[in-house]
């Protein structure tokens, strides 16, 4: 699929990132012009010089990026002739049908091509794409771009109306993908392409719960299990860096170091406050002329009273209230299950390594509903003798 070498040719299709938000593909062909917003560039300046350069226009009003094509970029960039899939059902739907090196695997409708090329990607040289559209010029030009992109020998695409005349191809696909208005009619002719020696998958991609209603019916009338309906939504998070983060070996001495100073302090609060009332009560002994219970020969009043673990506990109370100043919140960067955060930063996930923490806040906002993904999975068909003493595959009615 595309060019692999390092420096663009002419004839190959770049994808000119413009923005974040804005992409193109581009046909490299000598003689002509791009020209954007952000400039004016000719093709001819852009041969020769490496995928992912960043050029700056002729008449000096911005720059662009002109980038190897991959399934993801194409996505972003591609014209559009139909609603399309994105990349995070992309993913999704690949990874439930086990799509993968050698896969064989049907879609329909062909649409825009959005599908195909990651599956395209996925399944490689050894494994084949067969796309079905009944829309004469959409599947005219998604044949073009296949062939443009370098996988018409992956992906056999056919222009033909599947609910009515089915797939032609009969116990030899992996898994099935139908992006159709009325799936629930391709329903059996998938069964009859999917392969019976092994498990194989089906998804159907519909936008209201209504199609998705038909669609379980279908599912479960032509004999497929494990029937499950998901949607990919997609929640932003924002991602707040933490600087300044100490290994945790230093914030476990530092802990140390700091408790140690306290109890410091509270052993000296105790000692004065001791002092202090000896100091009070020998006055009064001295004063009152009686001989004090306790006392050593000296006069001196011994130092357990009751009154004294009163106001030693009273100080130890008002000393660790004093040390209550919670101490400055300490973010350990090493491992997980270690990690405070303060509280400061709300936080459902983070990322650390030995001297940054990456922590991200889910927003409660979702976009991105595109349509609702029923899949289900068509057991192998159970081996039974036959009459005849030869083996049959039963399968389901
Ligand atoms: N998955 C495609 C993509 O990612 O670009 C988009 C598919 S588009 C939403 C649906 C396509 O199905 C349309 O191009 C439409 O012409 C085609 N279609 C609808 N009914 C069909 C049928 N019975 N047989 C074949 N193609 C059909």
């Amino acid at each position: 699929m595309w060019s692999t070498a390092r420096e663009i040719a002419a004839g190959d299709v770049v994808i000119v990132w413009l923005t974040r938000d804005l992409l193109q593909p581009l046909l490299i062909t000598p003689g002509k012009d791009f020209n954007s917003k952000f400039g004016n560039y000719r093709h001819s300046d852009l041969i020769g010089i490496p995928f992912g350069s960043k050029v700056g226009s002729r008449n000096g009003k911005g720059f662009i990026n002109v980038l190897r094509p991959t399934p993801e970029l194409w996505t972003m960039a591609l014209p559009h002739r139909t609603q399309i899939l994105y990349l995070a059902d992309i993913a999704f739907i690949t990874s439930w049908l086990d799509i993968k090196r050698g896969s064989r695997v049907i879609e329909a409708g062909t649409g825009s091509g959005s599908f195909s090329h990651s599956v395209a990607r996925s399944i490689g040289a050894t494994g084949h794409l067969w796309s079905f559209e009944f829309h004469e010029a959409r599947a005219t030009k998604a044949r073009e771009e296949f062939t443009r992109h370098g996988m018409a020998d992956i992906v056999t695409l056919a222009h033909r109306n599947v609910c009515k005349d089915g797939f032609a191809i009969i116990d030899t696909v992996d898994s099935v993908f139908l992006d159709l208005p009325a799936p629930w009619d391709a329903v059996d002719h998938a069964k009859r392409a999917l392969r019976k020696d092994r498990t194989t998958r089906i998804c159907c991609f519909s936008p209201c719960m209504e199609q998705v209603l038909r669609t379980v019916n279908a599912l479960n009338e032509a004999g497929f299990t494990e029937i499950t309906m998901y949607e990919t939504l997609i929640r932003p998070h924002e991602v707040h860096q933490i600087p300044s983060l100490l290994p945790i070996g230093d914030v476990s001495d530092r802990l140390k170091k700091a408790e140690q100073r306290r109890e410091e302090k509270r052993l000296r609060q105790i000692a004065n406050a001791r002092s202090n009332l000896s100091g009070k009560r020998k006055r009064s002994d001295v004063a009152d002329g009686e001989p004090v219970e306790g006392a050593d020969d000296t006069g001196n009043k011994r130092v357990k009273t009751d009154d004294e673990d009163e106001i030693g506990s009273r100080i130890v109370a008002e000393g660790s209230e004093a040390n209550c100043n919670p101490p400055e919140p300490v973010r350990v960067a090493n491992f997980p299950d270690t990690l405070s955060s303060g509280g400061e930063v709300p936080s459902t996930d983070a990322h650390m390594s030995s001297s940054k923490i990456n922590l991200s806040k889910a927003m409660p906002e979702v976009r991105g509903h595109t349509s609702y993904l029923t899949f289900a999975v068509l057991a192998p068909a159970a081996k039974v003798a036959d009459p005849l003493g030869s083996e049959v595959s039963a399968h389901h009615v």
